[in-house]
This record gives C-alpha cells, structure tokens and sequence, in this order.
C-alpha cells in the first residue's frame, strides 16, 4: 500500500469506528471483531536464531568458524527486523484505516512479566513496543485518535457490562478462555478485555487527559 504523507483519510464514525487494542497474549493483538494473529515467523526464526547463538558459544574465540557463525546469527537479526517491520508496517496501516481511534493498553512490560520473565524478551515481546510506536505515529499523521490505558487498568478482570471486578486474576488469565460474571454475563475473556480498554479510551479522551 502507498502511504500519502501526513494526509488525513476521511473521518471515520467515531463510535462505530473506535477499537480498544490487547496485546500480546494468545493473540498478537485482540481488536473490535477481529484478531491479528502471532505470526507464524516470530517463534520460526527464534528458533533458528538459538540455534545459531548456541553454535557461535561453541566456537574457538578468533577461529574462522566463530568468525561464520557471528556473520550468520547477525544476517539472522537482520532478516527479523525487515520481517518485524513489514508485519507491523502492514497491520498498523490496516488499523489506521479502518479505525477512528484507537485505544491501546500500555503494556511493554506484560508480556514480559508473565511469560518469559527470565529468558529475556521474546521476538514476539520486542516487537510490541514498535508496534505501538508505529501505530501512535500513524495515528497522528492520519488524524486518527490515539489513547494510551494504563497498565493498572484491569481490562481482564472487569465485566463490561455491571463493572464487578469478577474476571480472572494473576497467571489465571492466561488460561481462562471464557468466563461467567456474577450478573449473568459469559465472557470471551479477550472481546471483554477490549470492550473495557474501548470504554475507558472513550472515557479518557473526552475528558482531554489523553496523550495525543
Ligand atoms: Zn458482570
């Protein structure tokens, strides 16, 4: 797609065309009626990339082998990125488009925190912080609404419809599909969670205390 510099799209219905957007846990980001899923080349090319450190550890300090093996783990990197930034090109253009604005959990360190805490980050986890980046760019040059929601907000835990803290806590979420609120309601845990992020972005950015 083309991009046309810091052109405006035409103004989308502000209501019908805002999405609250949860990221990174079972799916790479949980949109209003959609989700984008992880793609497939994030654990692919992590993978080849252990492999390619856990030869270059093995490797005789300036042999001509480690001097291969290093070229080869840095080409690795390289093609990461280039595939990093063309998923991320790609799906914030979608976002921009068809979304007036945008409401986004500020959740560098979620990921992070729950899944792979001592591993390091994830190629997966590295590529959120970019995405938001990118995504909050796009919506300035656009004309598009962009909302950060605090990573205290508990998006998963709230029922969107009476409010009750009753949704699940802790490492449980993580496993939790569905759940049933106290007031009656079943929860998709991930629609829910963007139902909240949709109404506290809607909240924050009429009272003005958003970030543009
Ligand atoms: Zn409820």
């Amino acid at each position: 797609m083309v991009e046309v510099e810091g052109k405006p799209l035409p103004e989308l219905d502000p209501v019908e065309a805002d999405t609250g957007i949860d990221l990174g846990l079972s799916s790479y980001a949980v949109l209003r009626g959609r989700k984008i899923a992880s793609p497939k080349f994030f654990r692919r090319q992590e993978k080849k990339l252990k492999r390619a450190q856990r030869k270059l550890s093995h490797c005789r300090r300036g042999s001509k082998n480690r001097h291969k093996a290093k070229q080869a783990v840095a080409r690795l990197h390289a093609r990461i990125a280039d595939q990093r930034r063309d998923f991320i090109e790609q799906e914030t253009t979608r976002i921009v488009r068809e979304s007036q604005a945008v409401y986004v959990e500020d959740l560098n360190v979620k990921a992070m925190g729950t899944r792979r805490g001592r591993l390091g980050k994830s190629v997966h986890d590295q590529s959120l912080g970019m995405f938001t980046r990118t995504l909050e760019a796009k919506c300035a040059r656009y004309g598009r609404g962009f909302v950060k929601v605090s990573r205290w907000f508990p998006s998963t835990q709230l029922c969107s419809r009476c409010g009750a803290l009753s949704g699940p806590k802790g490492p449980a979420r993580l496993c939790v599909r569905t759940w049933r609120c106290g007031c009656g309601v079943v929860h998709d845990r991930d629609e829910n969670a963007e139902a909240n992020l949709r109404a506290e972005g809607r909240r924050l950015l009429a009272a003005g205390s958003a970030e543009r």
